[in-house]
């Protein structure tokens, strides 16, 4: 189902749980759906976006969005950069400090773990919806 996406700063602002496999799997749908409906300008999606407080993200790969569930950054690159961003839950763009890579460990939607290192735009979206778990927003 198509969600409202949250503008509310004091619910963006919360920190997100852990996803919970046999429970939470109908957020990903309401997600997929959400970012869907917004795909000429969204690269990916926090959980916390559509109002719940769980640690599943969407990652915007070439056309297609990928869940990503309890994503956790494991390693930053040294090398930085300061970033231009927007977000469907903020108004204008907005600049922020990005690492250049960042290695990551995930469960895929059948609970697979899986690490991996991201470079370039992929760790930028990587690190803002990572972000938004943790209540952090640009
Ligand atoms: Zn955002």
């Amino acid at each position: 189902m198509i969600k409202d996406i949250i503008k509310d700063e004091s619910i963006l602002t919360q920190k997100s749980e852990h996803f919970i496999f046999g429970e939470d799997e109908y957020i990903i749908q309401d997600l997929l759906d959400t970012a869907n409906a917004h795909k000429e300008n969204c690269a990916g999606l926090a959980s916390i976006q559509i109002g719940i407080p769980k640690k599943v993200i969407l990652v915007r790969q070439g056309n297609k969005f990928v869940p990503f569930i309890n994503p956790m950054i494991l390693q930053k690159s040294p090398k930085t950069y300061i970033a231009t961003e927007g977000c469907l839950s903020l108004d204008g763009q907005r600049t922020v400090k990005r690492h250049a890579s960042v290695k990551v460990v995930w469960r895929t939607p059948d609970g697979t773990r899986k690490v991996q290192m991201f470079n370039g735009y992929t760790a930028e979206i990587l690190q803002h919806e990572i972000d938004h778990c943790n209540g952090i927003i640009i």
